[in-house]
């Protein structure tokens, strides 16, 4: 999984149905996993024609729950539901600041892999940016298994489509938990998003959402190529059996039309002859029937049975479908973040550029040796300041 996207856990969906159920004026009462739910008279949703109903939540491998308004990631009614949600408000705006983290800030590598200790973080912000944080469902349609679902939110910055690792994390857990309103609240600054970037950003997060379930699709294109296998064994297998029928097949008619011929010859009557003649004339073409058929077929199996593979590998390959549902515009704001370090009773300050929900943005160098700061060459503190692993 790729920092940008961020899968959509069973809480969080949890979480998004309850306020949307809410939202839409319905009463849920909660009977353990399941959801009886009562939606107001006037209100029209796709997924149910009835007021009342219930809600199974858990997962596809629950083997007790064939439930069709079964609520997990992977079932098609959580994509009905978002569907609605989205469709209620295809864009949402939030905005992400030092508030929304509750001043958690992300430190770079080269400050959580450091010896020194942050004493205090400070971020001041120097301009705003947007970012969308799109919901992306990826179907994946294989012959061999029914069609697996993945829910992910991808979070990047309209201009630049640079991800921003947090934000999508952020949204999930901080605005989609129940009865709990968004800490910085819904935006009131109007970001202007033009509607074909807005369109580009969301095609790209389509594309991040599908490379951030890279394990989980090769994992799926491997058990679609193993059923694959194991289809192409089986006609081999098959077409060795035939092979070895008509080989038979032959060694018996040859043995027979060997036969037919003493019989020709000692027929007693002229009616007899043409009998066994006849007799002759069938076996002959039953033989070249069977060896035109094991020809053809041994001529396949030298060719290994080039386009039968292709047909079952053909029908075997995955097919990957990306619907982005609903999409947050995001305020967020980039500028710089002050850290205060200390180490044995020494102290340094170090700047770095940083934005909410995207973490640090730039690299900082070494001031002594202009090296760059990393996981690997991390910053300590030393008499002189803050210094790299390399100078010490
Ligand atoms: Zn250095």
């Amino acid at each position: 999984m790729t920092d940008a996207t961020h899968s959509v856990t069973q809480s969080a969906l949890e979480a998004l149905t309850h306020e949307y159920l809410k939202g839409l004026g319905g009463t849920i009462r909660d009977d353990g996993n399941r959801w009886h739910v009562h939606l107001p008279a006037h209100v029209n949703v796709s997924f149910t024609d009835s007021q009342e109903f219930e809600i199974v939540l858990g997962t596809r491998e629950d083997p007790d729950v064939t439930d069709e308004r079964l609520l997990s990631p992977e079932s098609d009614f959580a994509q009905q539901v978002l569907d609605e949600a989205a469709k209620m408000a295809p864009v949402g705006q939030v905005s992400l600041t030092s508030e929304t983290v509750e001043e958690n800030y992300e430190y770079p590598s080269w400050v959580t892999e450091s010896t020194a200790t942050v004493d205090h973080a400070s971020f001041t912000p120097y301009y705003d940016k947007t970012g969308v944080c799109v919901f992306v469902r990826l179907g994946v349609e294989t012959v061999s298994e029914y069609q697996t679902q993945f829910l992910e939110a991808v979070a990047l910055d309209v201009d630049s489509k640079t991800p921003f690792p947090y934000a999508a994390e952020i949204l999930l857990s901080e605005f989609f938990q129940p009865k709990q309103s968004p800490p910085g609240g819904n935006s009131n600054r109007e970001p202007s998003v033009r509607s074909d970037e807005l369109e580009n950003a969301v095609s790209v997060g389509q594309k991040r959402a599908v490379e951030g379930l890279q394990d989980e699709l090769d994992s799926i294109r491997e058990s679609a190529s193993r059923a694959a296998d194991s289809e192409f064994e089986e006609y081999q297998q098959l077409q060795e059996q035939r092979i070895n029928e008509l080989q038979k097949e032959i060694s018996s008619l040859s043995e027979r039309l060997q036969k037919s011929a003493s019989t020709v010859d000692d027929a007693d009557s002229r009616k007899q002859r043409v009998e066994a003649l006849e007799q002759r004339r069938e076996l002959k073409d039953e033989k070249e029937q069977a060896e035109e058929e094991l020809s053809e077929l041994l001529q396949r199996k030298e060719r290994g049975y080039a386009q039968k593979r292709r047909s079952i590998y053909d029908r075997h390959s995955i097919e990957i479908q990306t619907k982005p549902l609903a999409a947050t515009l995001v305020n967020y704001e980039r500028g710089e973040l002050t850290l205060e370090l200390s180490e044995g009773g020494r102290t340094a300050t170090l700047r770095v550029p940083y934005a909410v929900g995207a973490g640090a943005t730039g690299e900082v160098d070494c001031k002594n040796c202009d090296e760059r700061l990393s996981g690997e060459n991390p910053v300590w503190v030393c008499v002189d300041g803050a210094q790299c692993r390399k100078c010490r």
